[in-house]
């Protein structure tokens, strides 16, 4: 599944196999093209990838990188917008919030997270996350040239591409891409499609939100942020899992049962071989925060040695040997 899509209506999209490695930062692309115009929806997680990206568009398209003089962001997450620098002669259009996103978090903060690395377990999830093939050495991705604070509609020939903030979600800056006249929209983050969503912002509530809204267009594809193109279908399985973790995450906190054991007591059903099944930990990390009536406060240090060894785990019960009794090493 890997490479372009042309839809063959002017819509294409390059996708990534979202299960490789650890399943995490495998994303999507879009690129939106009437006559010599077009709109690329995100860049990739590096330099290296993105560059690959734009090579496949070109082949398919005839247009190169240089051609392409619009990039909408679809939120600040690196495997969205760390290619930017490849689009520099491009304006680029993303929510304020997503702007701040990438200030805040650039690839340099990987970059060290992966060089201090403790040794073991921990360093090793790290390792998995962040290290080759991925490389974030010397990259410094372009910022948004154009914040979008109200919905807006970018024209691509005679194409009308409408951006719609449905943020605070998956991240706080979350915006679709929707192109009416083709019934397709580019998700971001907002749709995972079996890869396992991850809750960095929330309130879940408004995601679930985001997804409805989505539903609701008249639309047919469904280019997710990661996994394979789908359609309602895939929107809906998004919505099963926020509301099937929303549930029992809130079952548990009801009954005062600590988070470690929620997150170990939680069973995942159908979603358990989805990539990044690990996530659950920021999941509950965020929904108990939600419960509590607290500002949420996503510790990436303390999520990360909880996500370890449920990973580990994961990783062998789908090798096939027995999942040991977990143990929490939960920080808090
Ligand atoms: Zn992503």
């Amino acid at each position: 599944m890997d490479g372009v899509r042309d839809f063959g209506n002017g819509c294409l999209c390059y996708l990534q196999d979202c299960n490789q490695g650890s399943g995490w930062g495998w994303s999507n692309s879009g690129l939106i093209v009437d006559g010599d115009q077009a709109v690329l929806i995100d860049t990739l997680r590096d330099e290296r990838l993105t560059h690959h990206m734009l090579e496949e568009y070109r082949a398919a398209t005839g247009l190169a990188a240089r051609d392409i003089n619009t990039l909408v962001n679809t939120h600040a997450d690196g495997d969205h917008t760390f290619g930017n620098r490849l689009m520099e002669h491009a304006r680029i259009y993303a929510t304020p919030e997503c702007k701040d996103g990438i200030l805040a978090r650039p690839p340099s903060a990987f970059q060290g997270l992966l060089e201090n690395r403790p040794e073991g377990i921990i360093g090793d999830f790290i390792f998995e996350l962040y290290g080759p093939p991925f490389d974030f050495t010397g990259i410094d991705p372009k910022l948004p040239t154009d914040l979008v604070k109200e919905d807006m509609t970018l024209t691509v020939g005679d194409k009308k591409v409408e951006l719609i903030k449905v943020g605070p979600a998956h991240t706080p800056g979350d915006m679709l891409a929707v192109v009416p006249s083709e019934r397709t929209v580019f998700t971001g983050d907002v749709v995972f499609f079996t890869n396992t969503p991850v809750l960095w912002s929330g309130p879940c509530s408004n995601w679930i939100a985001a997804l409805d809204h989505i539903l609701s267009l008249d639309i047919e594809t469904v280019v997710p942020g990661h996994g394979p193109v789908t359609d309602k279908n895939g929107v809906r399985k998004t919505k099963e899992y926020l509301v099937y973790i929303q549930a029992e995450a809130r079952k548990r906190f009801d009954a005062g049962m600590p988070i470690e054991e929620a997150i170990q007591d939680i069973a995942l059903g159908e979603f358990e071989d989805w990539g990044g099944s690990e996530r659950i930990v920021v999941n509950l990390n965020r929904l108990y925060c939600e419960f509590g009536g607290k500002e949420p406060v996503t510790d990436f240090g303390s999520m990360i040695a909880m996500m370890a060894p449920y990973a580990e785990r994961a990783r062998k019960r789908r090798a096939g040997s027995s999942p040991e009794a977990p143990k929490s090493c939960c920080p808090h």
